[in-house]
């Protein structure tokens, strides 16, 4: 069958053997695991996942795809699911020993993995293939975004290796990274504050360029005393700072 890659569905299917495995080899996905995979396409990374464990659960938004899928795995224990993984209810998947794993659709990406983050789905790690420049924005590491600090909230986030367009078809123009995400309860007692934080964080992130002076003077009638400069930019605080601003907002 041939497969008319629907651009709008953001279609670029891994072709390149040598990644696949080294995907698979970066997911930690045993025979006990369960995994659910985002955006299946046409099966290549569930070749290899079916490989590994029988216990997955794909959602895929292309009813075309979907028909191949069930044929190309008859035979598996795998689940195919005509849906938008963003409309999924997530609090609602009840699952052990979890992981999620997907090449994801580059035009929801980032609220595939937001929504990932904000809900109560337990998972061991998550395993996505995103464009690089997101992969980054959700890296603090050099500095902080409005996304970078949603994702240190809820989880530790890293950077595992690239992949080149090429290894793609059709190719995208952008370089893509493999991302680890692992949940973490570093900021469990503040998870009651979370909507606090991120609109705290929305408002001083709404003109990253100028100094964070000024989305505070909309936050507080008088301006309390901070640990850090407020004549900084934005992105050039960390979390802790961010924690400090909601606390004087709380107070
Ligand atoms: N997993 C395949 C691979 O690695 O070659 C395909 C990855 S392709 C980048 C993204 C896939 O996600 C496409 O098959 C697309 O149809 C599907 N998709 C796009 N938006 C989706 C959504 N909201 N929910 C579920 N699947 C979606």
């Amino acid at each position: 069958m041939t497969i008319l890659h629907k651009k709008s569905l953001g279609q670029n299917f891994l072709t390149d053997k040598l990644f696949l495995e080294k995907i698979i080899n970066s997911s930690g996905i045993e025979s006990s695991n369960n995994v659910i995979e985002i955006g299946p396409g046409d099966g290549a990374l569930t070749t290899y996942i079916l490989e590994k464990t029988q216990n997955l659960v794909a959602y895929e938004i292309d009813q075309e795809l979907i028909g191949l899928l069930t044929k190309k795995f008859k035979g598996h224990d795998a689940n195919f699911i005509n849906e938008d993984f963003l409309e999924i209810n997530l609090n609602e998947i009840n699952t052990s020993s979890l992981i999620v794993v997907g090449n994801l659709p580059y035009n929801v990406s980032s609220q595939i993995i937001l929504n990932i983050l904000e809900s109560d789905l337990e998972y061991e790690h998550c395993i996505f293939l995103v464009q690089k420049e997101l992969a980054q924005r959700f890296n603090s590491t050099k500095k902080s975004s409005k996304i970078s600090l949603i994702a240190d909230f809820f989880s530790d986030f890293e950077i595992l290796f690239d992949i080149p367009p090429e290894a793609f078809y059709p190719s995208p123009k952008v370089t893509s990274s493999l991302i680890k995400i692992k949940k973490n309860t570093k900021y469990k007692d503040k998870k009651e504050s979370y909507i606090a934080f991120k609109r705290i964080v929305s408002l001083c992130f709404a003109n990253p360029r100028k100094k964070i002076s000024n989305p505070l003077k909309n936050i507080f009638d008088v301006m309390p005393k901070f640990s850090f400069d407020i004549n900084c930019r934005p992105q050039e605080l960390e979390i802790d700072n961010y924690f400090e601003i909601l606390s004087k907002y709380e107070e």
